[in-house]
């Protein structure tokens, strides 16, 4: 099967005026549709650099990211973040001066949808990650931690791409929570075709996946299966 999104022979280097930092090195994978995928590592081996150039938030040193077999750099990275690929971390990152339902609505609005048409598919992903009406109108600060990562994957649904990726997305949770969150990314791949990509300290969460990738000190040491 065709890779969605893959690395090629990528590297990144962080540079200051005093050093020089290695973060990535020669880091080849590829991610298919339908799978829920695991990084992990110890902190600091290069988890969220490499989610970070997946999600076109920043650009390789050398090497390239290719999205449907094209490289970031020839598509357009802005177009890319708003279509296709988003992105939940952990500590949800969510508006706190938008409701629960205006945070869902944003990307679409964004994408220049009418408020209306906003307004009805915001309530039906919220349905669809487990919450009902009665949270709709809360501010984000009232609701659970799993209940706001649940509201950060609806609005990261909402922009209508079909990558996932998630940096520690449990890494607030307790383990109902993280259950619950955990079955939610997996479903989302292997029942709606998303490419699902969760950094993850714990081992409960990456026995899910479909695949496991090891980072160590920037480099991908070996997977599972
Ligand atoms: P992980 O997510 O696995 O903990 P990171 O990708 O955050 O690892 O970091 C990889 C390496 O890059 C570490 O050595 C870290 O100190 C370094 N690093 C991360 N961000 C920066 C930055 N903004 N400037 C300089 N070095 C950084
Ligand atoms: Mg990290």
């Amino acid at each position: 099967m065709e890779a969605v999104l893959s690395a090629n022979n990528v590297s990144y280097s962080y540079v200051s005026r005093y050093q020089k930092v290695d973060a990535l090195k020669n880091v080849t994978c590829s991610f298919e549709k339908g799978k829920f995928y695991a990084i992990m590592g110890r902190s600091g081996s290069g988890k969220s650099t490499f989610l970070s150039l997946l999600a076109g938030l920043d650009t390789p040193t050398s090497g390239e990211i290719l999205f449907e077999g094209k490289s970031l750099a020839e598509i357009d990275r802005n177009k890319y973040r708003k279509y296709h690929a988003s992105v939940i971390c952990q500590s949800f990152n969510l508006f706190q001066l938008l409701t629960v339902l205006e945070n869902v609505m944003y990307p679409m609005e964004l994408q220049g949808a009418k408020r209306r048409d906003a307004r009805i598919k915001a309530a039906e992903l919220l349905a669809e990650v487990g919450l009902d009406e009665s949270k709709h109108n809360k501010f984000p600060q009232m609701l659970s931690g799993g209940e706001q990562q649940r509201v950060a994957i609806a609005r990261a649904l909402a922009a209508g791409g079909k990558i996932l990726l998630a940096d520690e997305p449990t890494g607030n949770l307790d383990t109902a929570n993280e259950r619950i969150v955990v079955n939610l990314l997996k479903a989302l791949a292997h029942e709606h075709g998303y490419t699902v990509v969760v950094v993850t300290h714990n081992h409960d969460v990456a026995a899910q996946a479909d695949r496991i990738y090891y980072m160590k000190d920037g480099v991908l040491e070996y997977e599972r299966p």
